[in-house]
């Protein structure tokens, strides 16, 4: 059996965990620069507003129903999905962090379980310890633990937690459940079975092996054969090391000096680096590009960037950062206004693997070594940007966030105060 474990309305609902007079409120989470809705509670879908709607598009709304509107705090989102993690390793031996707000469990070998309850309990401690509102689908595959889990939000009376799996079960409610929602179901795909009059996920199943096999090639098999009730979808609870690492934001507005540029670029630098370290790498090569707005057609146009090679791997945040002064340097042209930028750190290896060449500095890279992990310390115990590089700035990204909530988990400064009458 596995189980599938996924956040509801996850960033609004992120946003109510210390704004408790907001639930039962139709909250809002804006994408980057305060776009566009990317997460809204169940509130904010019922006035109508859809995924991916423009702020100004639903300003109408958002003013006329009091909505309470958030720029993205991922700072906050990353740290509260941590914890729906950890509380997710009490149960089960091996997780799959799917997504930010979604899980997979495996529960082979854990079938003298009453699922229906486990799932129940499942969700009920993650409410009580995160006070994040999770739906928990178990079911044979785990395809199926994913409409098992949807479920949950369709019916609120299975409080949180679904159990499919015997065969009549599984059969009704793929007869209500619309092939397109299906996971791994692709948009190409989907045009195809609308085509074919395959409206729901029990339609799919019942194509034959070989029409199948034709028409949607291996994932498109496994998916039927998920549905069908044999599990092949692998679990992965090792996380394989990313093989570059890109940070990169559009501006709120135009940048237009190079110590400006320069300043957005070593802070997108310095938080790949951290990156980088985190997941044990170094590396060979360090890119920077910048853009100028292409929505502004009477200006003039850039698109450029530059890349600087490592003598050796490095995971060195000095080294790093004033690589990046220079290529920002070589991209940036006077008259330009650029809107977005960013860095991204290539050929990586893992510093386990890495053997030192006899030309190197070894003393030289013992103490960049110590320099860097003290800067991790510091930085991990009193909060991101706690010691800065000069040229860093006040160390902030230029966006527009003007909805965003403070950083109530991850810094020392916004923990919330509580009165004790
Ligand atoms: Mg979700």
């Amino acid at each position: 059996m596995f189980a599938l474990a996924d956040c509801n309305n996850f960033f609004a609902s992120c946003e109510r965990v210390f704004r408790p007079e907001l639930n039962g409120k139709p909250v809002i989470v804006l994408s980057n620069n305060d776009g566009c809705a990317v997460a809204r509670s169940n509130e904010a879908k019922a006035l109508g507003i859809k995924m991916g709607d423009p702020l100004f598009k639903i300003r109408h709304i958002v003013e006329k129903h009091g909505v309470a509107v958030f720029s993205s705090n991922f700072a906050l989102y990353g740290d509260m999905s941590r914890r729906v993690q950890e509380v997710l390793r009490m149960f089960a031996p091996s997780v799959e962090q799917y997504s930010i707000d979604e899980a997979f469990l495996d529960l082979r070998g854990m079938e003298h379980c009453d699922f229906d309850a486990l799932a129940k309990q499942i969700s009920r401690e993650c409410q009580r310890l995160t006070a994040i509102p999770v739906s928990v689908g178990i079911a044979p595959t785990k395809t199926l633990a994913k409409i098992a889990s949807k479920l949950c939000k369709r019916y609120p009376k299975l409080r949180g937690g679904c159990y499919i799996h015997r065969p009549q079960d599984i059969e009704k409610v793929l007869s209500t459940f619309p092939v397109a929602d299906v996971w791994g179901i692709g948009r190409r795909s989907q045009a195809k079975l609308a085509q074919m009059g395959v409206e729901t996920a029990l339609d799919y199943t019942r194509l034959s092996e070989t029409t199948v096999r034709k028409l949607f090639a291996l994932p498109g098999y496994r998916t039927w054969k998920e549905l069908r009730g044999e599990a092949c979808i692998e679990f992965e609870d090792m996380v394989e090391p990313k093989q570059s690492i890109c940070v990169s934001r559009s501006f709120a507005s135009e940048i237009r000096t190079l110590p400006e540029l320069t300043e957005q670029v070593t802070n997108f630098a310095v938080s790949a680096v951290d990156k980088l370290r985190k997941q044990g790498s170094m590396a060979l090569e360090i890119s920077v590009f910048a853009m100028t707005n292409r929505f502004k057609e009477n200006e003039p146009q850039s698109y450029a960037g530059r890349c600087v090679p490592f003598a050796s791997p490095t995971a060195d945040y000095r080294t790093i950062v004033s690589a990046s002064v220079s290529a920002c340097a070589a991209v940036f042209r006077q008259g330009y206004g650029y809107k977005k930028a960013g860095v991204v750190i290539t050929r990586l290896i893992q510093e386990s693997g890495h053997t030192p060449s006899l030309f190197e500095d070894f003393d030289g890279a013992r103490k960049e070594a110590c320099l860097s992990g003290a800067i991790d310390s510091i930085n991990r115990t009193f909060g991101p940007g706690a010691v800065l590089f000069g040229i860093q700035g006040d160390g902030s990204v230029r966006m527009a966030r003007n909805h965003q909530s403070p950083h109530y988990t991850t810094l020392w400064s916004d923990l919330p105060t509580a009165k004790v009458e």
